[in-house]
């Protein structure tokens, strides 16, 4: 389920993530956290950066927050696994059309990457993900992840999407003990979306 609202962060400057970082940790460790997104906010000028309104912007800073410190929660936990799994959203890819070279499998689904563009970041984080050993799978939706997991059985997975999705997710992966880190979209819209392919790269 996408947010009701569109953001792009990718212009954002890099401190923001880190401090991101630095905040999901202090909420990993129980810190009260009331202010500390609006203050962000603030700081940052993401009002002025995405034309969001206050209450999304929170919306979306809180996420990003309790998505960071998921992540440190399950980080000991995902370093012991073996067998993982990337899941990768559609809406990142470089074209929705034609020119997408991927083929759909209707049966497991996901699409498989063409490798048609370099530039892709689908196509960069399915060889990267590769490399590590990681099975990849490109997702028409978050709704294909419970049968994947069934059928495959991974002990690992990491995700990328957008806020909601990842929410919905790691209930899956929470009811099937699966450990889960997860890579937030910069850019929403699902199309021509946009995430860090430097974050991925840390957290494989
Ligand atoms: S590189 Fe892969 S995912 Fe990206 S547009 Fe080409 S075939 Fe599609
Ligand atoms: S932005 Fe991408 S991951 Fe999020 S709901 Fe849309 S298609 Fe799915």
């Amino acid at each position: 389920m996408p947010y009701k609202f569109i953001f792009d962060l990718s212009r954002i400057p890099r401190f923001f993530f880190t401090e991101i970082a630095r905040v999901g940790y202090e909420r990993g460790m129980h810190k009260q956290m009331s202010k500390t997104a609006q203050s962000m906010i603030k700081k940052f000028k993401i009002q002025e950066a995405t034309g969001l309104n206050v209450s999304d912007a929170v919306v979306l800073l809180e996420d990003l927050i309790d998505l960071q410190a998921k992540n440190l929660v399950e980080r000991e936990k995902f370093v012991q696994t073996r067998k993982r799994v990337l899941l990768l959203p559609h809406c990142s890819r470089k074209y929705m059309d034609s020119r997408c070279h991927a083929v759909f499998e209707p049966k497991i689904p996901s699409y498989i990457c063409g490798h048609c563009s370099s530039d892709c970041l689908v196509n960069r984080a399915v060889v990267l993900a590769e490399k590590k050993g990681y099975d990849v799978y490109i997702l028409p939706g978050g709704s294909c992840v419970p049968k994947i997991l069934k059928a495959k059985h991974y002990e690992g997975v990491v995700g990328v999407a957008c806020g909601e999705e990842t929410k919905l997710s790691g209930e899956t992966l929470k009811a099937m003990k699966v450990a889960g880190q997860s890579v937030p979209l910069i850019k929403n819209g699902c199309a021509n979306t946009i995430f860090n392919v430097e974050t991925l790269l840390k957290i494989l």
